[in-house]
């Protein structure tokens, strides 16, 4: 399939249109982009990549990070993990507390908020301390996507300053008992993991093994057994955009997961993983050029898993 042919169409499609959505703007430091910047990255199995636009600009990949914290706490405490945050779509927004005062503090899922803060306090609770947990997160990153990616201190900052609903989710499951470490250690971690800036290359690079049941194809290295990534994948899927997961299943059909820096990734199984970046979000939060994106691209590839 010529994959750099259908990249220029989904472009040409995508500029057509009058551009929707507002940047994130609740994290302040998040507004700084270029609202109309658009980027796509597919990487196949033997390595090949095909881009097009901005695809070599770093942006703050946010929510995309708890793939990787959820595959790392998997990894370490495999089905124990589940008895701290379970495996359920929320049908709620990101950043929701309504579910968490009835169900005793246990998250529905790793990818909304409360569930990975939870994870990332598990992380922290094996490594003992933030900055060692923050080295080992950005290590598996970093050997997935070969290259050393760092985090963006005036986000971090910012999203410290400015995260009430995340210190009010950490201290309801704390009140519950299922936040482990000091609120703050926990949180910090969080938010730096959340501040890594990658660009759709790289992210679509280190995704790569996803695709792969959790094997890195371009260097042979198991990161995640195939039952474990085939649990990652299915969240993805189920979870992977909040309340809107059913209507990325309906639109795309690929395991994916957005971030409210405008990213999103995907993953098709046993092909590829592709990265989207544009950062124009709508009103669930996931950025709406880069649904469309995908979605014309299962389209025109018919790769969608269904
Ligand atoms: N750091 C963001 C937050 O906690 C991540 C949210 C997202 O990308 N959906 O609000």
């Amino acid at each position: 399939m010529n994959y750099q042919k259908i990249l220029e169409e989904i472009q040409i499609q995508i500029q057509s249109e009058l551009p929707k959505g507002e940047v994130a703007s609740y994290i302040p430091a998040l507004k700084n982009v270029q609202a109309d910047d658009f980027a796509m990255s597919i990487k196949l199995l033997d390595g090949t990549s095909y881009n097009i636009g901005c695809f070599d600009k770093k942006f703050s990949i946010q929510s995309i990070s708890k793939v990787f914290t959820f595959a790392m706490a998997l990894k370490l405490y495999g089905k124990d993990l589940y008895k701290r945050v379970w495996y359920e779509p929320s049908g709620n927004p990101f950043n929701s507390l309504v579910q968490l005062e009835y169900e005793k503090g246990i998250p529905r899922n790793p990818f909304i908020n409360a569930g990975a803060i939870v994870t990332t306090d598990s992380l922290l609770s094996y490594y003992k301390n933030k900055n060692i947990t923050f080295n080992e997160i950005n290590h598996f990153i970093n050997s997935l996507c070969k290259k050393e990616i760092f985090y963006n201190e005036e986000i971090f900052k910012s999203e410290l300053e400015s995260g009430y609903r995340n210190q009010a989710l950490a201290s309801l499951m704390k009140s519950f008992k299922n936040i482990n470490n000091p609120i703050k250690d926990t949180l910090e971690t969080y938010f730096k993991h959340c501040s890594l800036m990658m660009s759709c290359e790289e992210l679509a690079t280190a995704m790569l093994f996803l695709a792969n049941h959790g094997v890195d194809p371009l260097t042979n290295k198991e990161f995640i057994t195939a039952p474990k990534a085939k649990r990652v994948n299915a969240l993805m899927l189920t979870c992977g955009h909040y309340d809107a997961s059913g209507d990325f299943a309906f639109h795309v059909g690929l395991p994916g997961k957005s971030g409210v820096g405008g990213g999103i990734v995907a993953i098709v199984p046993k092909k590829m993983a592709i990265c989207v970046y544009s950062p124009r979000l709508n009103e669930k939060g996931n950025s709406h050029t880069g649904t469309k994106a995908l979605e014309l691209f299962t389209t025109l590839t018919e790769l969608s898993i269904f």
